[in-house]
């Protein structure tokens, strides 16, 4: 639910979350608030009671919108993208994947009348400690980080499983051909074949990687995994 649909199309259009709309394994569709405006000038927003910087936008064209949401999707789970909400996670995520349908809110100027979020009964999500125009871009983060979670949308379940963040670590350093560029060598133990060693290698990469960029993350996977403390 969105006032600038034009800004969320092209990314629902391309790449990996186009593909999987148009192959059918996710469906997503788009619902312009300013549809549901009764204002003979379509205005969805107005000045704060109590005065105050900035607009907000008014309940009525936010309900009626969810309301016809509600009737395709019905018992569909309500977020609301606002930097006041519980901070985004991949865990988030992985239990937005459990309802059959989720409608984002996605706010405006200076947000959204508190009775509407009430009503529509809109769990609120930030994506992090800073303030954007609007929800379009946040939207998108939730969007592309569950789908590419849906059975089908991405090769194997692999692909997210050993991404940074969900298998526990940040990945270690990655590399693609050529082997040399600009004088810089791929690690020999890389290009070596032997399975077992560029395991363990990436193993020990991820874990130091993680022991110096997120202390938090790496005391928690190793309270998981005593044992890997020792690839170090
Ligand atoms: N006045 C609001 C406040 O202080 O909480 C901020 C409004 S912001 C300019 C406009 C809209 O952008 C919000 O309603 C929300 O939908 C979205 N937004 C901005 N920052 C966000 C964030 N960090 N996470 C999620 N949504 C955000």
């Amino acid at each position: 639910m969105t006032l600038f649909p034009e800004q969320v199309d092209s990314f629902l259009d391309s790449s990996v979350i186009g593909r999987a709309r148009k192959a059918g394994k996710i469906e997503i569709k788009c619902y312009n608030i300013r549809d549901y405006s009764e204002d003979k000038h379509k205005r969805v927003d107005d000045s704060l009671y109590g005065g105050g910087f900035g607009m907000l936008m008014q309940p009525g064209p936010v309900c009626r919108c969810f309301d016809a949401v509600s009737e395709e999707c019905p018992g569909t789970h309500a977020l609301y993208m606002s930097p006041k909400g519980r901070r985004f996670t991949q865990n988030r995520a992985k239990k937005l994947l459990r309802y059959p349908s989720v409608t984002i809110l996605c706010g405006h100027y200076e947000g959204v009348d508190q009775r509407a979020l009430d009503i529509i009964g809109a769990e609120e999500i930030s994506i992090g400690d800073y303030v954007l125009t609007g929800g379009e871009i946040p939207a998108m983060a939730v969007v592309d980080t569950v789908s590419r979670m849906v059975e089908g949308v991405l090769p194997s379940a692999e692909c997210y499983e050993q991404d940074s963040i969900s298998c526990g670590l940040l990945e270690g350093p990655q590399y693609t051909k050529p082997a040399e560029f600009r004088g810089l060598q791929v690690p020999q133990v890389l290009q070596s074949g032997n399975h077992e060693l560029i395991r363990r290698w990436r193993k020990q990469q991820a874990l130091s990687i993680t022991k110096q960029r997120r202390k938090d993350l790496y005391r928690a996977y190793i309270r998981a995994h005593p044992e890997d403390e020792e690839e170090l």
